[in-house]
């Protein structure tokens, strides 16, 4: 399939660009869209045959259920049965935003999209193309990110044509992504209100507003709630160890990590903050990225997946992030860091 890349206005998307994604839409196809998380690849939610299409081109287990995105509220409440008070004070005030709300979903939701669960996931983007493509469709938009499964996210329109390319008829690009991190996935369909995945809204944000929280922790064995948080994601193809600890130990043991990576003739790349660049350059690595500071997580937020590619593309075999601070957005990056890792992260 040959696929069309047309830059498009990502303040104020040229109308003829968004007619041109909604017609692919209507007709069952897939078109990717930036969102202020991330880039989505959208397909009509109401239809089995078109949602069964991003499982294809992404290579997404059958299992993963997919986020439904609306533009409006009419559009939401034919997708939901019950909205529970939480789910209101949400909308009231994350929405349009980065926050996926989990709730009770209708006859309407196919199966493919829930992956057979009896809940629905869905979320109003805040993004003007993403809002002007659903609305010029008409329809609910199911969207996971524009990645193949597995990789990490795609915070640009390049990103997108690299795994994209002669699977999808048309991507919308609009340059960089502003969060660069997911949207955070929160069960409100009762009960006190859980956070399955954490994202561009924070804890501390929900429970200024909620109250209490809760933060799904699966039980070893168990499955978790969002049964895409038991996949390897983000992966890069090098072998990736994420460093916790002080500052001064860091900087030191990266140093070891690269002369020993490079004595086994390893190409090492480095993720940092910016607070630690300046040490670490005379290591001479491969790569030396810089995520942001460690005081600007949304700066670092913005950056991570962008850093975890371009490591790719560069060949390197050993990737060594460093950590940052949890809490606040905090926690939606080291949870990227961590699965990225796998298992292999050093408290020192
Ligand atoms: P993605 O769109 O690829 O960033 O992933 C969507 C995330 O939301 C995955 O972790 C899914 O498992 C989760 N999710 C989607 N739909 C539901 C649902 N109905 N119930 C619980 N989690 C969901
Ligand atoms: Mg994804």
């Amino acid at each position: 399939m040959q696929t069309k890349r047309s830059y498009i206005n990502g303040v104020n998307p040229e109308p003829q660009l968004l007619k041109e994604g909604a017609k692919w839409l209507q007709a069952g196809e897939l078109v990717a869209f930036p969102t202020e998380t991330v880039y989505g690849l959208g397909a009509n939610a109401l239809e089995d045959s078109s949602c069964a299409k991003i499982f294809a081109a992404k290579g997404r287990p059958q299992d993963n259920p997919l986020i439904v995105h609306v533009s409006n509220r009419a559009m939401a409440n034919k997708l939901v049965e019950v909205w529970t008070p939480q789910a209101e004070l949400c909308v009231r005030h994350f929405w349009p935003g980065p926050l996926t709300l989990v709730l009770p979903k209708t006859a309407l939701v196919p199966n493919v999209v829930t992956a057979g669960l009896p809940n629905v996931a869905i979320r109003m983007p805040s993004h003007p193309v993403a809002l002007g493509l659903i609305e010029e469709t008409g329809l609910p938009i199911a969207a996971p990110s524009a990645n193949l499964s597995g990789k990490p996210s795609p915070t640009s329109g390049s990103h997108v044509w690299r795994d994209m390319k002669g699977k999808i008829p048309l991507i919308l690009d609009a340059g960089a992504c502003s969060v660069g991190v997911e949207s955070t996935v929160l069960d409100v369909s009762g009960g006190v209100p859980t956070i399955l995945r954490p994202g561009g809204i924070t804890l501390e944000q929900l429970e200024l507003v909620l109250g209490e929280v809760r933060v799904d922790s699966p039980i070893e064995g168990q499955a978790p709630k969002a049964p895409g948080m038991k996949y390897r994601h983000y992966a890069p193809q090098g072998e990736m160890i994420l460093l916790m600890g002080s500052h001064e130990r860091v900087v030191r043991r990266l140093g070891q990590e690269v002369q020993r990576g490079h004595s086994r003739l390893k190409k090492v790349g480095i993720l940092c903050t910016l607070e630690s660049a300046s040490s670490l350059h005379s290591l001479l690595p491969d790569l030396l990225f810089v995520l942001g500071s460690k005081d600007r997580p949304e700066e670092v937020a913005s950056n991570l997946f962008e850093g975890l590619r371009l490591c790719d593309e560069r060949g390197m075999d050993l990737i060594l992030a460093e950590g940052i601070e949890e809490g606040g957005l905090g926690t939606a990056i080291m949870n990227r860091l961590q699965k990225a890792a796998g298992q292999r992260i050093l408290y020192i």
